[in-house]
C-alpha cells in the first residue's frame, strides 16, 4: 500500500502513521524526522534546513523531493510506504506523481486528518511540554502559528489535488486516537 497522511501540525498524523506502519509492515517516511536527523548530524542539508525549520517555513522543494526519491528506492519500501509530512505543496505533489510514474507505482490512498485549528496550538504546546527529548525548536507559539498559516496556504490545496484524483479520504482527527485508527483502517479497506 502506498499512502499519504495529510493534516496540520498536531493532527496526530505521526502517531497514526506509526500505528499503520506496525499493522501493515510498511515504513513511515516522515520528511520532518529525516530533516531533524540531518540537522542533528549537521549534514549540508541539515545546515541548509535548520533556520528554515526553526521559523516554521518549508525547506526548498528540491531538497525534500530528493530525499523522498532516494528513500522510496530502499528495499523496505518494496511493499509500500506511508508518506508523513510530504507532499507539503502542490509542486511537491506533482513531483511525486512524476517520480511514481517513472517507477510505475500508483498511490492507493491519501488520508487527511481534519482538526479544529483552535485546539491545535494547545495540543502541540502540551506535546512539547511532555516530550521526553525536550521541545522541538519549532514548537514555540510563534513558530507554531506560522506553521499553521503555511499549512493553510500551501498544504491544504494538496487535499484538493488528491480529491480531484478520487483517492482522498478526510477523517475526523478530533476523535480519540483509537477511534481515528479504526477509521483509517476502515477507509483503507475501501481501496
Ligand atoms: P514536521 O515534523 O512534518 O512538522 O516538519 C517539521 C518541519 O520540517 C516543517 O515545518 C518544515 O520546515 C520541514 N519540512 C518537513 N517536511 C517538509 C516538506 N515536505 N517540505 C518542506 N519542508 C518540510
Amino acid at each position: 500500500m502506498k499512502l499519504i497522511f495529510l493534516g496540520p501540525p498536531g493532527a496526530g498524523k505521526g502517531t497514526q502513521a506509526q500505528r499503520i506502519q506496525e499493522a501493515h509492515h510498511i515504513p513511515q517516511l516522515s520528511t520532518g524526522d529525516m530533516l531533524r536527523a540531518a540537522v542533528a548530524a549537521e549534514t549540508p542539508i541539515g545546515k541548509q534546513a535548520k533556520d528554515i525549520m526553526a521559523r516554521g517555513d518549508l525547506v526548498p522543494d528540491g531538497v525534500v523531493v530528493g530525499i523522498i526519491a532516494d528513500r522510496i528506492e530502499a528495499d523496505d519500501c518494496a511493499n509500500g510506504f506511508i508518506l508523513d509530512g510530504f507532499p507539503r505543496n502542490v509542486a511537491q505533489a506533482e513531483a511525486l506523481d512524476a517520480m511514481l510514474l517513472d517507477k510505475n507505482i500508483a498511490l492507493d490512498a491519501v488520508i487527511e486528518l481534519a482538526v479544529d485549528p483552535d485546539v491545535l496550538v494547545q495540543r502541540i504546546l502540551k506535546r512539547a511540554q511532555e516530550s521526553e527529548n525536550g521541545p522541538r525548536e519549532d514548537d514555540t507559539e510563534e513558530a507554531l502559528q506560522h506553521r499553521l498559516r503555511v499549512y493553510e496556504e500551501q498544504t491544504a490545496p494538496v487535499a484538493d489535488y488528491y480529491a480531484g484524483k478520487g483517492i482522498l479520504r478526510t477523517l475526523d482527527g478530533m476523535q480519540e486516537m483509537d477511534e481515528v485508527t479504526q477509521q483509517i483502517e476502515a477507509a483503507l479497506k475501501e481501496f
